[in-house]
């Protein structure tokens, strides 16, 4: 059976790295880039509700700050029941610092991800998680990090298709890697597993159709942002009309998915019952 992990990363909206400050930022709406979370909290009922549709279940990476922000007014336990709750930091930090200009070091990056647990575990319950890495920034002090902390792999990387099927791997920092597919679109350019360029109209549903098609054994993964359901960054909040056909974006992609054999699985479930290649 084919196996596809789909991930969806829940951080505040439309994001983005913000140089000299640690934290992220959203990107600027009537003249502020502070922090908002409306987005991806709709957002999050809606990818909820196509994957209820479809009776298959996700892995979430929650950002601890969406997370606790989301849960003033969402039952996130309840909306959240039998989907993969993970980690994506505390407040969308950069890890590696490449994009902030901010390196942290390694008790910082403890503390985030000491402190990003914890509030996981108060809202969801639950001792360990998978991480993926804000602007999938990992390196391999992350990673060893990751391991040291108890988390139960990582999924920050992104691996190719055309290098044969995509099985979860040990990397020598011990922690247990589940990379994101890439592979070739119809026209045999590359493509990533993430519908960004789905949700920013540059990618059609067919493209990713195309994607899904090259998985073979091992897992594939692809991914989303909650808040991309209900704005982008290129024209800012959807209409009522585009955010129901983002909608029908995703369940017309995930249903060719399932049509074509594909079984959609929590990360975690995949990894209890296939292990890793070493
Ligand atoms: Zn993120």
């Amino acid at each position: 059976m084919r196996q596809c992990s789909f991930t969806v990363d829940v951080d505040r909206d439309v994001n983005q790295a913000c140089e000299g400050q640690v934290c992220a930022v959203s990107a600027p709406r009537d003249g502020s880039d502070a922090p908002r979370f409306a987005s991806s909290a709709k957002g999050l009922e809606t990818i909820v509700g196509v994957l209820e549709s479809l009776d298959v279940k996700g892995t979430f990476f929650f950002e601890a700050r969406t997370a606790l922000a989301i849960s003033r007014t969402v039952d996130l336990p309840s909306l959240m029941k039998g989907h993969e709750i993970a980690c994506h930091g505390y407040d969308h930090e950069d890890l590696t610092g490449h994009k902030s200009g901010m390196p942290l070091s390694r008790a910082e990056v403890d503390d985030v991800l000491e402190r990003s647990m914890s509030v996981l575990r108060e809202i969801f319950g639950g001792m360990r998680f998978g991480f993926r890495a804000p602007y999938q920034a990992c390196d391999g002090d992350i990673e060893e990090a990751l391991f040291e902390k108890g988390f139960i792999y990582d999924s920050s990387k992104v691996r190719s298709l055309q290098d044969g099927p995509i099985w979860p791997y040990r990397t020598p920092s011990g922690i247990i890697e589940v990379p994101v597919a890439s592979g070739i679109d119809p026209r045999g350019k590359k493509i990533v597993g993430y519908l960004w360029p789905m949700h920013e109209g540059k990618r059609t549903v067919d493209d990713y159709v195309h994607l899904m098609g090259q998985a073979d054994e091992g897992l594939m993964v692809i991914a989303t942002h909650t808040w991309h359901m209900i704005e982008n960054f290129g024209t800012g909040l959807y209409s009522k009309e585009e955010a129901r056909r983002q909608k029908d974006l995703l369940h017309g992609l995930l249903s060719k998915g399932l049509d074509m054999g594909i079984e959609l699985v929590r990360i975690d479930d995949h990894l209890a019952d296939n292990g890793v290649r070493e």
